[in-house]
């Protein structure tokens, strides 16, 4: 008999479940702390619940039912990829970052504890290897920020998750797109990700602080129910603040506005890409569907919190979209947007035509955008060692079906 999760099931749903099971309602609080707060991974470890109770839920078929790390990749800056195992065989990708920073810096997950000397300003200009470069600057980084870390007591990470098996968007710098899509994932499924790698490194909610970015596998606002249930689970049932949760959406109109009327929501980045729908149309065909116009248009219409801004994602590709006149334009259109942009120099990618910026651009372009008054970041590459960087997720499926990884 295939088993069915617990893991995914709200509040109401458990409730409804003891009904069914002729029990109490109150059993049903005792497993949502039980999954959610204390992240068991099994029924036999839920022992507030009678045994006979637990007995009858695993006759019916139930178990908590968590996404399985199946593989693990391990880079040399800290960063860890996982390779999520679901019930029906299907896999995604997870990414872990220690030290938290970083990799993300601008996307908000540095939330609700900025700390001096932690942002990125001015960008080292340097010629020569560039993959290199970008990677000494992310391996000296995360050495230097553990020991002041660990003296704290505390640790930071973010984990990077994935919103569906594959992806349709089809953007043309991405190596996911190149999945298509297979699946959208459960919301047990999206959870389950954060609980899982949670577990792995014993983190202690409430104490660690963990960030978490929807910007793994998949377009969330495509998979927009199962996504809000997660944020939902993951906030009030595992117990990680909203503010510290950020998704991304390449641009799906009517997700961007179910979104702004969210009461509980993760803050919002957009990956805009291109300074004009011409470039963005060559790039990420679903602008010809949702221009960008009418995403910034909904994007105002988002009532923001105090301390929030909206993250603008670009992706520089060397010579498309990563001159001075692009980032004119980028000005140009985030004006009276409270926002701040996060530069991703590109990932290379198996099978995809594109090349990195020159350092000296992305420095120019950055610089720009600063004395324009926008707040601009680098993202720093994590894992582009072990594949698991922005776009490059998953390589797995890649190699199978006969594409051959080249690394940074
Ligand atoms: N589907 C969502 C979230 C996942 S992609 C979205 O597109 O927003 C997360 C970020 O990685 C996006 O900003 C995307 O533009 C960027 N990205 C995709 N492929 C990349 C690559 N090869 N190199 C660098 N960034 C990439
Ligand atoms: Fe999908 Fe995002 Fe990749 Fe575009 S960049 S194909 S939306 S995962």
């Amino acid at each position: 008999m295939e088993k069915r999760a617990l893991f995914g099931s709200d509040l109401t749903e458990l409730t409804r479940l003891m009904g069914e099971l002729g029990q109490k309602p109150y059993r049903a609080r005792q497993i949502f702390e039980a999954i959610y707060r204390q992240r068991l991974t099994s029924l036999d470890a839920v022992t507030p619940l009678p045994e006979s109770l637990r007995g009858q839920l695993s006759i019916a078929g139930w178990d908590v039912g968590l996404p399985v790390i199946a593989q693990t990749a391990v880079s040399a800056d800290g960063t860890e990829r996982y390779l999520m195992r679901m019930a029906d065989g299907e896999t995604v990708e997870t990414v872990w970052m220690p030290d938290g920073d970083g990799g993300e810096r601008g996307d908000g997950s540095e939330a609700a504890d900025e700390e001096a000397g932690e942002v990125e300003t001015a960008v080292e200009v340097v010629s020569g290897v560039k993959s290199s470069f970008w990677e000494r600057r992310a391996n000296g980084r995360a050495r230097s920020d553990f020991g002041t870390l660990a003296e704290k007591g505390f640790r930071r990470a973010t984990i990077c998750i994935s919103s569906q098996v594959g992806c349709a968007v089809n953007c043309q710098f991405c190596l996911t797109a190149k999945l298509g899509i297979r699946r959208n994932l459960t919301a047990g499924e999206i959870a389950g990700q954060v609980a899982s790698v949670l577990n792995r490194h014993g983190i202690q909610i409430g104490k660690d602080r963990i960030n978490l970015v929807f910007m793994g596998m998949g377009e969330p606002f495509l998979n927009y129910s199962e996504f809000m249930k997660a944020v939902r689970l993951l906030v009030e049932g595992v117990g990680v603040p909203e503010s510290r949760m950020t998704v991304s959406t390449s641009g799906v109109l009517p997700g961007i506005e179910a979104f702004a009327r969210e009461p509980l929501r993760p803050k919002l980045a957009l990956s805009l890409n291109a300074s004009n729908d011409r470039v963005r149309a060559e790039i990420m065909p679903i602008t010809n569907k949702w221009k960008i116009a009418q995403l910034l248009e909904a994007v105002r219409e988002i009532p923001l919190r105090a301390r929030e801004w909206v993250t603008f994602e670009y992706v520089l590709l060397g010579g498309v979209n990563d001159q001075p006149e692009h980032a004119r334009e980028v000005l140009r259109l985030l004006a009276g947007v409270r926002a701040k942009v996060n530069l991703i120099v590109w990932n290379p990618g198996p099978g995809i035509d594109y090349r990195q910026p020159e350092p000296e651009d992305v420095g120019i372009f950055q610089k720009m955008l600063i004395e324009g008054g926008v707040a601009t970041y680098i993202r720093r590459p994590r894992g582009r060692d072990i594949y698991a960087a922005c776009g490059q997720l998953k390589r797995t499926v890649a190699e199978e079906s006969g594409l051959v990884a080249i690394n940074g």
